[in-house]
């Protein structure tokens, strides 16, 4: 469903969905089923998840429980920077050692170019621009931390990461006031909903059974209950991530958090011409409450940040409905990186929700005992997160199934990472709120005191939330 308001499409899941519209679903379970392994979600994580294990094995029977369609959740409404950034890596340092962590990164290094070749492979065309990640300082204390991030990125063996200074930053993209940029060569822009979708296609092709509009009410081991059935199997992995909250007993387990986005209408030669952006990088600043932005393949800047961060209960979603005030908020940003835009028009903006465990760690995980298993908690990274996740679920049904070994993956310092659940509420929605009004305060601070460097407001949000 979307409204409109000040000529904005608002909601209708996402932009990413405007040309084509909303896919129809595909046949609901009728009744009970059983299958080798049953998915819960039909994101890039649970068809991933089936792709690989079909590839790996064709014979297994997989079956997808998807509540709506393939790519309703944040598959389809992510910003679509594919880029090698993965939740909890500093954590997994200090719990398991550098070159535990070491080893992880480099796996989200190779991953954003095993998303690219399978996609390519199977003739997924989702416009795939293979331009490197621009993360851009626009303060004295956005370049501190920029640099501190650099210097951080490049001790997890990044030696390809590069610098730039105010001048060089200028020669790709002109963004008011930039002072400087970090550029990495791990990332991609793509289009969300075109990669969603083809793989529901592929993994279709491939044999895998496909229910959409088929809510999963419940997981237990062996079992995934909807109204119209059960499926039975030995492994049931749940891919909802932000939806988690929704299945009974998981209310604490991942916040709902959401993100917000905009897109603006096609940007005339001259526009373009203005604002440099050849490369189509995809563009990240080092604000406290950061945006994110791609230059789309028809020329557009789909834009997103933080809206109201999450709703009480973790309640998730109304189909991308965004309030009045994150749209103002995001086309300020907009026009404060590109004064030249001030005149454009945004045609579209909607929210989706990211899982965001209690520790911010992503996570890997199947219960041996049980046959349950779970991937994500990715925050806002997982667009190619979930592809090495599913991988690794693969492996770990293969191995627990006795059809494989322990391989790289299975080592990796994510898999089967326990963590506590979040409070109950007032105090999840008090913490997460107060968390980013003090991130919105903290980047105030910075721009009205240009000279006083990193605001401390923020570090201190950090500890409070679990972040550090
Ligand atoms: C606005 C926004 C921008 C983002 N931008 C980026 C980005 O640029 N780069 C990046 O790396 N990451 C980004 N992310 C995060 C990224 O999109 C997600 O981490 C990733 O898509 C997660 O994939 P998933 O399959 O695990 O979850 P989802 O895509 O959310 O899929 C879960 C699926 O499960 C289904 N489901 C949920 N509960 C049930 C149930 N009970 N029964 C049956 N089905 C169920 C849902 O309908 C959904 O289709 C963004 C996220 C948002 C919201």
């Amino acid at each position: 469903m979307s409204s409109w308001a000040n000529g904005v499409v608002n909601g209708g899941v996402s932009f990413w969905y405007a040309d084509d519209g909303l896919p129809a679903a595909r046949e609901p379970l009728s009744g009970d089923a059983s299958a080798d392994v049953v998915i819960v979600g039909g994101g890039y994580t649970g068809l991933w998840t089936a792709y690989y294990l079909k590839k790996a094995a064709p014979f297994l029977r997989i079956t997808v429980l998807e509540q709506k369609f393939c790519g309703y959740g944040a598959s389809g409404r992510n910003g679509g920077w594919l880029y090698n950034g993965v939740a909890g890596r500093d954590r997994y340092a200090r719990l398991h050692g550098r070159d535990a962590a070491v080893r992880l990164q480099r796996a989200m290094n190779d991953t954003v170019g095993e998303v690219i070749a399978v996609a390519e492979a199977e003739g997924v065309d989702a416009d795939v621009h293979r331009g490197g990640v621009l993360e851009v300082a626009t303060t004295p204390a956005q370049l501190a931390r920029l640099r501190a991030f650099h210097e951080h990125e490049a001790a997890y063996g990044e030696k390809d990461r590069e610098l730039y200074g105010a001048r060089e930053t200028a020669a790709r993209i002109r963004v008011a006031d930039a002072v400087g940029s970090t550029w990495t060569p791990h990332g991609a822009r793509l289009h969300p909903v075109k990669l969603v979708k083809g793989l529901a296609a592929v993994v279709e092709a491939l044999g895998v059974t496909v229910h959409e509009s088929t809510p999963v009410t419940e997981i237990r081991p062996k079992h995934a209950v909807t109204p119209y059935g059960t499926v039975r199997a030995p492994y049931v992995l749940r891919c909802t991530e932000g939806f988690t909250a929704s299945l009974k007993g998981q209310k604490r387990t991942w916040l709902p958090m959401n993100s917000s986005m905009i897109a603006t209408e096609p940007l005339t030669g001259e526009q373009w011409a203005a604002i440099g952006w050849d490369g189509r990088e995809t563009l990240g600043d080092m604000a406290h409450a950061y945006m994110y932005a791609q230059r789309t393949a028809d020329g557009r800047i789909a834009l997103g940040g933080r809206g109201v961060p999450y709703r009480f209960g973790s309640r998730t979603d109304n189909d991308g409905r965004t309030q009045e005030a994150t749209v103002e908020a995001l086309r300020e940003i907009l026009t404060r990186l590109f004064p030249s835009l001030a005149g454009v028009r945004v045609q579209h903006a909607w929210s989706g929700v990211l899982g965001v465990p209690r520790d911010w760690c992503a996570t890997v995980t199947l219960d041996r005992a049980t046959g349950l298993g779970w991937a994500g908690g990715y925050v806002g990274s997982g667009v190619a997160t979930a592809n090495l996740a599913a991988r690794t679920l693969r492996d770990l049904v293969q191995q627990d199934s006795g059809q494989g070994g322990r391989t790289e993956l299975t080592d990796l310092p994510w898999v089967n990472h326990k963590v506590r659940k979040w409070e109950p509420e007032p105090f999840r929605w008090l913490g997460v709120h107060g968390m980013y009004a003090t991130y919105r305060a903290a980047d105030r601070r910075e721009l009205l005191n240009p000279g006083r460097g990193s605001s401390r407001l923020a570090r201190v949000a950090d500890r409070v939330a679990g972040r550090n």
